[in-house]
């Protein structure tokens, strides 16, 4: 099988990293196609199953981890698991494509260990806790208490940052799409 790069895009929960992630999708040379995790929680706004996740319950989930089909998988948020199917990987190899994924910090530096060379893992840093706070709320699209839950995750993720192959500062969003393609650009062609 064709074993092509992994892009792995870490961050806290309103970074910026999955709007990063959509811009280098839409750049052709990077040969780019999106890993689609498993996820347990509900679908929000206009997510689509098979597209942005695959969204399945609990006990489905629970039953892939006890079969030993993660390649990573998280509890990300209290009853909510996440994680990278083995399948999905194949899937994309087999495409003869580099896989991109938007994970959380632990999954992220996981795929890192377990292919260190073929990965390039990229932190994505907001500019403070505050302006976090402020980009969740003005998504609106979480309860308050669910908002409250992701901030507090995201100092002990920003702790991680030092562990990535490197840090993109998302303080201008244009800046920091240009950089992210520009870094995986080089990767992929190394
Ligand atoms: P959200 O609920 O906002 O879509 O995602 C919550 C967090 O879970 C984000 O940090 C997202 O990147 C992460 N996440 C999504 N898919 C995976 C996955 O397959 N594995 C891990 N470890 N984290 C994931």
């Amino acid at each position: 099988m064709n074993k092509g790069k992994l892009i792995v895009f870490s961050a806290p929960s309103g970074s910026g990293k999955t709007t990063i992630v959509k811009h280098l999708l839409g750049k052709e040379d990077l040969n780019l196609e999106f890993s689609i995790s498993a996820a347990s929680r509900d679908p929000r706004g206009e997510e689509v199953h098979g597209k942005d996740y695959y969204f399945i319950s609990l006990e489905q989930f629970k039953k892939h981890i006890k079969a030993e089909e993660f390649l990573e998988w998280e509890e990300v948020y209290r009853d909510n698991f996440y994680g990278t199917l083995k399948s999905e990987i194949e899937r994309i190899w087999a495409m003869g494509k580099n896989v991109i994924f938007d994970i959380d910090v632990a999954g992220g530096l996981r795929i890192k260990h377990k292919f260190p060379e073929q990965t390039l893992a990229v932190f994505v840093k907001p500019p403070s806790v505050d302006e976090l706070k402020r980009r969740l709320k003005q998504r609106s699209t979480e309860s308050d208490d669910k908002i409250n839950m992701r901030i507090a995750k995201a100092s002990v993720e920003l702790a991680t940052a030092p562990q990535f192959d490197t840090i993109i500062k998302n303080y201008d969003l244009d800046t920091a799409k240009e950089e992210a393609y520009q870094l995986v650009k080089e990767f992929i062609n190394k």
